[in-house]
Protein backbone atom coordinates (compact mmCIF):
# COMPACT_ATOMS: atom_id res chain seq x y z
CA UNK A 1 0.00 0.00 0.00
CA UNK A 2 1.44 3.64 -0.68
CA UNK A 3 0.37 5.84 2.26
CA UNK A 4 -1.35 8.72 1.16
CA UNK A 5 -0.46 11.49 2.97
CA UNK A 6 -2.40 14.97 3.69
CA UNK A 7 -0.29 18.18 4.27
CA UNK A 8 -1.38 21.10 6.82
CA UNK A 9 0.84 24.10 6.11
CA UNK A 10 3.03 24.03 2.99
CA UNK A 11 5.40 26.66 4.44
CA UNK A 12 9.51 25.74 4.86
CA UNK A 13 9.58 22.84 6.50
CA UNK A 14 6.22 21.83 5.05
CA UNK A 15 7.38 21.44 0.86
CA UNK A 16 10.68 20.03 2.60
CA UNK A 17 8.79 16.96 3.61
CA UNK A 18 6.79 17.04 0.73
CA UNK A 19 9.42 17.17 -1.34
CA UNK A 20 11.44 14.44 0.65
CA UNK A 21 8.18 12.42 0.03
CA UNK A 22 7.94 12.91 -3.52
CA UNK A 23 11.69 12.48 -4.57
CA UNK A 24 13.84 10.65 -2.02
CA UNK A 25 11.73 8.63 -0.11
CA UNK A 26 9.34 5.50 -1.08
CA UNK A 27 6.23 4.16 -0.09
CA UNK A 28 3.98 7.26 0.34
CA UNK A 29 2.62 10.34 -2.27
CA UNK A 30 1.39 13.81 -1.59
CA UNK A 31 -2.30 13.31 -2.39
CA UNK A 32 -4.29 16.47 -0.24
CA UNK A 33 -2.81 19.98 0.93
CA UNK A 34 -4.48 22.96 2.98
CA UNK A 35 -2.36 25.84 4.07
CA UNK A 36 -4.36 29.15 5.53
CA UNK A 37 -3.09 30.92 2.18
CA UNK A 38 -4.43 28.67 -1.05
CA UNK A 39 -2.18 30.92 -2.94
CA UNK A 40 1.12 29.63 -1.15
CA UNK A 41 -0.04 26.10 -1.31
CA UNK A 42 -1.05 26.15 -5.19
CA UNK A 43 2.64 27.36 -5.41
CA UNK A 44 3.95 24.96 -3.36
CA UNK A 45 2.59 21.92 -5.29
CA UNK A 46 3.42 23.74 -8.51
CA UNK A 47 6.98 24.70 -7.20
CA UNK A 48 7.10 21.17 -6.65
CA UNK A 49 5.52 19.28 -9.39
CA UNK A 50 3.32 17.40 -7.05
CA UNK A 51 -0.22 16.96 -8.34
CA UNK A 52 -2.89 16.85 -5.26
CA UNK A 53 -6.20 17.81 -3.97
CA UNK A 54 -6.53 21.29 -2.15
CA UNK A 55 -8.71 21.23 1.00
CA UNK A 56 -9.92 24.33 2.89
CA UNK A 57 -9.11 23.75 6.00
CA UNK A 58 -7.36 21.02 8.21
CA UNK A 59 -10.78 19.18 9.59
CA UNK A 60 -11.94 18.63 5.29
CA UNK A 61 -8.32 17.44 4.88
CA UNK A 62 -8.31 14.92 7.81
CA UNK A 63 -11.96 13.90 6.94
CA UNK A 64 -10.84 12.88 2.95
CA UNK A 65 -11.00 9.48 1.67
CA UNK A 66 -7.88 9.93 0.03
CA UNK A 67 -5.81 10.73 3.00
CA UNK A 68 -4.59 7.96 5.09
CA UNK A 69 -1.68 10.06 7.62
CA UNK A 70 -1.24 13.52 7.61
CA UNK A 71 1.95 15.78 8.17
CA UNK A 72 1.13 18.97 10.49
CA UNK A 73 3.68 21.52 9.80
CA UNK A 74 1.72 24.70 10.32
CA UNK A 75 2.70 27.12 12.76
CA UNK A 76 3.10 26.08 16.44
CA UNK A 77 0.43 27.49 18.14
CA UNK A 78 -1.64 25.52 15.33
CA UNK A 79 -0.42 22.52 16.16
CA UNK A 80 -2.46 21.26 19.01
CA UNK A 81 -5.88 21.56 17.30
CA UNK A 82 -5.76 19.81 14.19
CA UNK A 83 -3.52 16.65 16.37
CA UNK A 84 -6.25 16.51 18.16
CA UNK A 85 -8.56 16.30 14.98
CA UNK A 86 -6.54 13.49 13.49
CA UNK A 87 -6.54 11.38 16.63
CA UNK A 88 -10.21 11.57 16.58
CA UNK A 89 -10.10 10.81 12.68
CA UNK A 90 -8.24 7.63 13.68
CA UNK A 91 -5.56 8.96 11.30
CA UNK A 92 -1.81 8.55 12.05
CA UNK A 93 -0.14 12.06 12.52
CA UNK A 94 3.41 13.29 12.05
CA UNK A 95 3.33 16.85 13.84
CA UNK A 96 6.71 19.10 13.73
CA UNK A 97 7.68 20.45 17.14
CA UNK A 98 5.72 21.62 19.20
CA UNK A 99 3.35 19.27 19.89
CA UNK A 100 1.32 22.20 21.60
CA UNK A 101 3.01 25.13 22.72
CA UNK A 102 1.54 24.84 26.24
CA UNK A 103 2.48 21.70 28.64
CA UNK A 104 -1.16 21.12 29.18
CA UNK A 105 -2.41 21.00 25.56
CA UNK A 106 -0.21 18.08 25.33
CA UNK A 107 -1.26 16.69 28.11
CA UNK A 108 -4.45 16.71 26.62
CA UNK A 109 -2.98 14.93 23.49
CA UNK A 110 -2.09 12.46 25.38
CA UNK A 111 -5.22 11.85 26.77
CA UNK A 112 -6.38 11.49 23.42
CA UNK A 113 -4.10 8.80 22.33
CA UNK A 114 -4.41 7.07 24.99
CA UNK A 115 -8.12 6.53 24.93
CA UNK A 116 -7.40 5.64 21.11
CA UNK A 117 -5.67 2.76 22.11
CA UNK A 118 -2.28 2.82 20.22
CA UNK A 119 0.60 5.56 19.41
CA UNK A 120 -0.36 7.45 16.63
CA UNK A 121 1.33 10.14 16.89
CA UNK A 122 4.87 11.20 15.96
CA UNK A 123 6.92 14.09 16.68
CA UNK A 124 9.53 15.98 14.34
CA UNK A 125 12.51 15.46 16.72
CA UNK A 126 14.67 14.48 13.72
CA UNK A 127 18.19 14.46 15.63
CA UNK A 128 17.10 10.93 17.11
CA UNK A 129 17.25 9.49 13.27
CA UNK A 130 20.46 11.35 12.73
CA UNK A 131 23.82 8.95 12.59
CA UNK A 132 25.94 10.77 14.83
CA UNK A 133 23.76 11.10 17.71
CA UNK A 134 22.55 7.31 17.21
CA UNK A 135 26.06 6.02 17.39
CA UNK A 136 26.10 8.53 20.78
CA UNK A 137 23.00 6.39 22.17
CA UNK A 138 25.09 3.46 21.99
CA UNK A 139 28.04 4.61 23.65
CA UNK A 140 26.01 5.52 26.33
CA UNK A 141 24.03 2.33 26.37
CA UNK A 142 27.17 0.33 26.20
CA UNK A 143 28.67 2.52 28.99
CA UNK A 144 31.65 2.05 26.96
CA UNK A 145 32.85 5.53 29.27
CA UNK A 146 30.87 4.88 31.75
CA UNK A 147 28.20 6.53 33.47
CA UNK A 148 27.82 10.13 31.76
CA UNK A 149 28.52 12.65 34.16
CA UNK A 150 28.27 16.10 32.38
CA UNK A 151 27.66 17.34 28.89
CA UNK A 152 28.68 20.42 26.67
CA UNK A 153 27.40 21.62 23.63
CA UNK A 154 26.52 23.72 21.28
CA UNK A 155 23.68 24.90 18.42
CA UNK A 156 25.27 27.71 16.16
CA UNK A 157 23.96 29.41 13.77
CA UNK A 158 25.20 32.06 11.49
CA UNK A 159 22.29 34.61 11.56
CA UNK A 160 18.45 34.84 12.28
CA UNK A 161 16.01 37.44 10.82
CA UNK A 162 14.73 40.27 12.55
CA UNK A 163 11.23 37.93 14.27
CA UNK A 164 13.75 35.96 16.38
CA UNK A 165 13.15 36.88 19.56
CA UNK A 166 15.36 36.01 23.11
CA UNK A 167 12.28 33.07 24.08
CA UNK A 168 13.09 31.51 21.08
CA UNK A 169 16.53 30.44 21.45
CA UNK A 170 14.39 28.05 23.57
CA UNK A 171 11.30 27.45 21.51
CA UNK A 172 12.98 27.39 18.25
CA UNK A 173 16.62 26.73 19.10
CA UNK A 174 16.89 24.77 22.14
CA UNK A 175 13.81 22.55 21.74
CA UNK A 176 15.97 20.29 19.84
CA UNK A 177 18.84 19.54 22.56
CA UNK A 178 16.26 19.53 25.10
CA UNK A 179 15.04 16.50 23.22
CA UNK A 180 17.98 14.85 21.97
CA UNK A 181 19.59 15.01 25.41
CA UNK A 182 16.55 13.73 27.00
CA UNK A 183 16.99 10.56 24.98
CA UNK A 184 20.14 10.55 24.64
CA UNK A 185 20.62 9.92 29.01
CA UNK A 186 16.95 8.56 29.72
CA UNK A 187 17.15 10.78 32.28
CA UNK A 188 14.36 13.62 33.31
CA UNK A 189 15.52 17.16 34.10
CA UNK A 190 14.94 18.34 37.11
CA UNK A 191 16.57 22.31 37.21
CA UNK A 192 17.60 24.84 34.85
CA UNK A 193 19.51 28.47 34.60
CA UNK A 194 19.93 30.73 32.23
CA UNK A 195 22.88 32.89 31.71
CA UNK A 196 23.92 35.50 29.50
CA UNK A 197 27.34 36.21 28.13
CA UNK A 198 28.77 39.09 26.60
CA UNK A 199 26.31 40.05 24.01
CA UNK A 200 27.03 39.68 20.51
CA UNK A 201 28.12 42.38 18.26
CA UNK A 202 26.19 41.12 15.33
CA UNK A 203 23.05 40.32 17.60
CA UNK A 204 20.45 42.81 16.69
CA UNK A 205 19.07 45.61 19.66
CA UNK A 206 15.79 43.06 21.21
CA UNK A 207 17.83 39.99 20.85
CA UNK A 208 20.33 38.31 24.03
CA UNK A 209 22.77 36.19 21.87
CA UNK A 210 24.72 34.23 23.13
CA UNK A 211 23.05 32.60 25.74
CA UNK A 212 24.00 29.77 27.94
CA UNK A 213 21.41 27.08 29.60
CA UNK A 214 22.57 24.90 32.71
CA UNK A 215 20.27 21.99 32.71
CA UNK A 216 20.94 19.49 35.68
CA UNK A 217 19.30 15.87 35.70
CA UNK A 218 17.83 13.66 37.92
CA UNK A 219 20.86 11.60 38.40
CA UNK A 220 23.03 14.62 38.43
CA UNK A 221 24.32 15.09 34.81
CA UNK A 222 25.03 18.87 34.45
CA UNK A 223 24.51 19.81 30.95
CA UNK A 224 26.16 23.49 29.91
CA UNK A 225 24.24 23.85 26.26
CA UNK A 226 25.13 27.10 24.53
CA UNK A 227 22.87 28.91 21.77
CA UNK A 228 24.59 31.65 19.85
CA UNK A 229 22.56 32.55 16.14
CA UNK A 230 24.88 35.24 14.92
CA UNK A 231 28.18 33.44 14.77
CA UNK A 232 28.76 33.60 11.32
CA UNK A 233 30.87 31.06 10.85
CA UNK A 234 28.16 28.42 10.20
CA UNK A 235 25.56 26.02 11.21
CA UNK A 236 27.29 24.07 13.86
CA UNK A 237 26.12 21.05 16.05
CA UNK A 238 28.38 20.14 18.87
CA UNK A 239 27.64 17.66 21.97
CA UNK A 240 30.65 16.32 24.43
CA UNK A 241 29.83 13.42 26.71
CA UNK A 242 31.96 13.32 29.63
CA UNK A 243 31.27 10.03 31.53
CA UNK A 244 33.72 7.91 34.44
CA UNK A 245 35.80 6.43 32.00
CA UNK A 246 35.97 8.33 28.84
CA UNK A 247 34.63 11.07 26.60
CA UNK A 248 32.48 10.49 23.58
CA UNK A 249 31.71 13.51 21.09
CA UNK A 250 29.32 14.48 18.39
CA UNK A 251 30.82 12.83 15.06
CA UNK A 252 32.03 16.28 12.92
CA UNK A 253 29.48 15.83 9.27
CA UNK A 254 31.69 14.86 6.59
CA UNK A 255 33.82 17.37 4.70
CA UNK A 256 36.70 17.04 2.08
CA UNK A 257 39.55 17.50 3.72
CA UNK A 258 41.46 19.90 1.59
CA UNK A 259 45.65 21.30 1.57
CA UNK A 260 46.04 24.04 -0.06
CA UNK A 261 48.51 27.44 -0.37
CA UNK A 262 49.95 26.36 3.12
CA UNK A 263 46.29 25.71 4.72
CA UNK A 264 44.65 22.84 5.51
CA UNK A 265 40.52 23.23 5.50
CA UNK A 266 37.28 21.52 6.17
CA UNK A 267 34.32 23.60 5.16
CA UNK A 268 31.54 23.79 7.97
CA UNK A 269 27.68 23.41 7.23
CA UNK A 270 25.43 26.73 6.49
CA UNK A 271 22.56 24.99 6.70
CA UNK A 272 20.54 23.02 9.02
CA UNK A 273 17.85 21.61 6.32
CA UNK A 274 21.43 20.19 4.88
CA UNK A 275 22.87 19.23 8.48
CA UNK A 276 20.06 17.07 8.69
CA UNK A 277 19.05 16.07 5.82
CA UNK A 278 19.62 12.35 6.26
CA UNK A 279 17.65 12.37 10.07
CA UNK A 280 14.44 13.83 8.36
CA UNK A 281 14.55 11.73 5.30
CA UNK A 282 14.85 8.69 7.94
CA UNK A 283 12.54 9.92 10.25
CA UNK A 284 9.68 10.30 7.88
CA UNK A 285 10.16 6.88 5.88
CA UNK A 286 9.96 5.45 9.25
CA UNK A 287 6.59 7.09 10.05
CA UNK A 288 5.72 6.19 6.57
CA UNK A 289 6.77 2.38 7.35
CA UNK A 290 5.01 1.94 10.33
CA UNK A 291 2.05 3.41 8.51
CA UNK A 292 1.95 1.04 5.87
CA UNK A 293 1.70 -1.92 8.51
CA UNK A 294 -0.50 -0.13 10.23
CA UNK A 295 1.67 -0.66 13.95
CA UNK A 296 1.59 1.56 16.46
CA UNK A 297 4.71 4.14 16.01
CA UNK A 298 7.72 3.67 17.58
CA UNK A 299 9.01 6.97 16.74
CA UNK A 300 9.09 10.65 19.51
CA UNK A 301 6.16 10.56 21.28
CA UNK A 302 3.17 12.71 22.57
CA UNK A 303 5.15 12.29 25.76
CA UNK A 304 8.54 13.39 24.52
CA UNK A 305 6.50 16.61 23.12
CA UNK A 306 5.44 16.75 26.67
CA UNK A 307 8.72 16.46 27.84
CA UNK A 308 10.07 19.18 25.50
CA UNK A 309 7.29 21.50 26.41
CA UNK A 310 7.41 21.51 30.31
CA UNK A 311 11.09 21.71 30.06
CA UNK A 312 11.02 24.60 27.41
CA UNK A 313 8.84 26.65 29.95
CA UNK A 314 11.20 26.05 33.06
CA UNK A 315 13.91 27.89 30.75
CA UNK A 316 11.88 30.71 29.64
CA UNK A 317 11.15 31.47 33.71
CA UNK A 318 14.80 30.55 33.71
CA UNK A 319 15.74 33.39 31.11
CA UNK A 320 13.18 36.01 32.95
CA UNK A 321 14.56 35.32 36.51
CA UNK A 322 18.33 34.70 35.81
CA UNK A 323 17.63 31.92 38.87
CA UNK A 324 17.44 28.33 38.77
CA UNK A 325 14.04 27.27 38.11
CA UNK A 326 12.21 23.62 39.09
CA UNK A 327 11.69 21.49 36.13
CA UNK A 328 8.76 19.03 37.30
CA UNK A 329 7.56 16.01 34.86
CA UNK A 330 4.44 14.15 36.09
CA UNK A 331 5.03 10.75 35.74
CA UNK A 332 5.22 8.90 32.44
CA UNK A 333 2.13 6.84 31.82
CA UNK A 334 2.81 3.25 31.00
CA UNK A 335 1.29 3.90 27.35
CA UNK A 336 4.70 5.22 26.80
CA UNK A 337 7.08 3.20 28.25
CA UNK A 338 8.33 1.50 25.48
CA UNK A 339 12.11 2.94 25.35
CA UNK A 340 13.35 2.63 21.75
CA UNK A 341 16.91 2.72 21.42
CA UNK A 342 18.48 2.49 18.05
CA UNK A 343 17.83 1.95 14.15
CA UNK A 344 14.01 2.02 13.41
CA UNK A 345 14.75 1.14 9.61
P1 LIG B 1 6.41 28.60 7.91
O1 LIG B 1 7.37 28.68 6.77
O2 LIG B 1 5.84 29.85 8.47
O3 LIG B 1 5.22 27.65 7.43
C1 LIG B 1 4.04 27.45 8.15
C2 LIG B 1 2.91 27.42 7.14
O4 LIG B 1 1.69 27.08 7.79
C3 LIG B 1 2.69 28.79 6.46
O5 LIG B 1 2.43 28.57 5.09
C4 LIG B 1 1.45 29.32 7.19
O6 LIG B 1 0.71 30.23 6.40
C5 LIG B 1 0.69 28.03 7.41
N1 LIG B 1 -0.29 28.06 8.48
C6 LIG B 1 -0.33 28.86 9.58
N2 LIG B 1 -1.41 28.54 10.33
C7 LIG B 1 -2.05 27.53 9.70
C8 LIG B 1 -3.23 26.77 9.95
N3 LIG B 1 -3.97 27.01 11.04
N4 LIG B 1 -3.58 25.79 9.08
C9 LIG B 1 -2.85 25.56 7.97
N5 LIG B 1 -1.72 26.26 7.65
C10 LIG B 1 -1.33 27.22 8.53
O7 LIG B 1 7.04 27.82 9.12
P2 LIG B 1 8.09 26.61 9.09
O8 LIG B 1 9.46 27.12 9.24
O9 LIG B 1 7.76 25.71 7.94
O10 LIG B 1 7.72 25.90 10.47
C11 LIG B 1 6.53 25.15 10.63
C12 LIG B 1 6.64 24.31 11.90
O11 LIG B 1 7.72 23.40 11.75
C13 LIG B 1 6.94 25.14 13.16
O12 LIG B 1 6.26 24.61 14.24
C14 LIG B 1 8.45 24.99 13.34
O13 LIG B 1 8.86 25.06 14.68
C15 LIG B 1 8.67 23.58 12.79
N6 LIG B 1 10.03 23.39 12.23
C16 LIG B 1 10.73 22.32 12.65
C17 LIG B 1 12.02 22.14 12.18
C18 LIG B 1 12.81 20.95 12.64
O14 LIG B 1 14.04 21.01 12.55
N7 LIG B 1 12.20 19.90 13.10
C19 LIG B 1 12.56 23.03 11.25
C20 LIG B 1 11.78 24.10 10.81
C21 LIG B 1 10.51 24.27 11.31
P3 LIG B 1 1.04 31.81 6.50
O15 LIG B 1 2.47 31.98 6.09
O16 LIG B 1 0.09 32.46 5.57
O17 LIG B 1 0.82 32.19 7.94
Amino acid sequence: MSVRIGVIGTGAIGKEHMKRVEQRLSGAKITAVTDVNPAAAEEALHELGIKANFYPNDQALIDAEEVDAIFVTSIGPAHEATVRKAIEAGKYVFCEKPLSVTAKGCKTIMQDEMEYGKRIVQVGFMRQFDKGYEQLKQAIDSKVIGEPLMIKCAHRAPEVDAAYTTDMAITDTLIHEINILHWLLADNYVSVQVLYPRKNKHALPHLRDPQVILLETESGVLIQAEVSVNIKYGYDIQCEIVGEEGIVSLPETESLKIRHNGKQSTDVLQDWKVRFQDAYDKEIQVFINQVAKQEALQGPSAWEGYVAAVTSDACLKAQESGQREPIELESMPAFYSTERKVQLL
